[in-house]
């Protein structure tokens, strides 16, 4: 039976810059976080199914802010800005550190994260944090190893080995490729699960 995809739906509702800005703290939200040029906006394109819903950009560390996509009125994707990039400068890097901390803490909502990381740079600083984040919040971590068509499949399969050794209980790794849709459907299994939806059902 060919399983539904039901993130296609996905519409933008809006940019905050601040935490009080976001939708009310109701029903189910996932998070999608990732260092600039991860290749965060192409897998939120991949796994929505859409062209241009989230912004590939090709001036990096320019989004500072949190943008809302819905998929019905209980359920939301955060996509998180990516502020790992040296370019920042460090004031708004220490702000949306306190702005991230604090959403982390206090968004009841927050059922999981997404963390996307580049499969030839995984676990610099800023994915560091966000693991720790999650784990201090017990917030379940899923991390997408992405832009995986860039390695011969030996090395992908032992980067995720590698990675997987040293993760703590609350964080998962799979390997993703936008380009070529590794690891979709995988990745849609895991969505469903947290959405509560069942990819079976017409
Ligand atoms: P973001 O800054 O994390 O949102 O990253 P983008 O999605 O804008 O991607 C950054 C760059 O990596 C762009 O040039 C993308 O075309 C490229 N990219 C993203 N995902 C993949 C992938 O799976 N494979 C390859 N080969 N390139 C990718």
């Amino acid at each position: 039976m060919k399983k539904v995809n039901p993130f296609r739906v996905a519409k933008y509702v809006l940019s905050a810059h601040q935490l009080k800005q976001l939708p009310a703290d109701r029903g189910i939200e996932v998070a999608i976080a990732g260092r600039s040029n991860a290749g965060k906006s192409s897998a939120i394109n991949t796994f929505t199914d859409q062209k241009s819903l989230a912004r590939t950009s090709k001036t990096p560390g320019r989004t500072q802010q949190i943008v809302i996509f819905e998929l019905d009125e209980n359920r939301r994707i955060a996509d998180l800005p990516g502020y790992g990039y040296a370019k920042v400068p460090l004031k708004l890097k220490a702000h949306w550190q306190n702005v991230m901390a604090s959403y982390f803490e206090t968004r009841e909502s927050l059922r999981g994260v997404v963390l996307v990381m580049d499969i030839r740079h995984p676990m610099r600083d800023f994915d560091q944090q966000m693991l720790n984040w999650c784990d201090m919040a017990q917030i379940p971590c899923h991390i997408l190893l992405t832009k995986a068509d860039k390695l011969k499949r030996g090395p992908a399969q032992s980067s995720l080995l590698k990675l997987r050794r040293d993760l703590p209980a609350i964080a998962s790794a799979q390997i993703f490729s936008s380009l070529k849709k590794t690891g979709l459907d995988e990745l849609l299994d895991k969505l469903s699960e947290w959405y509560e939806y069942d990819r079976k059902a017409s």
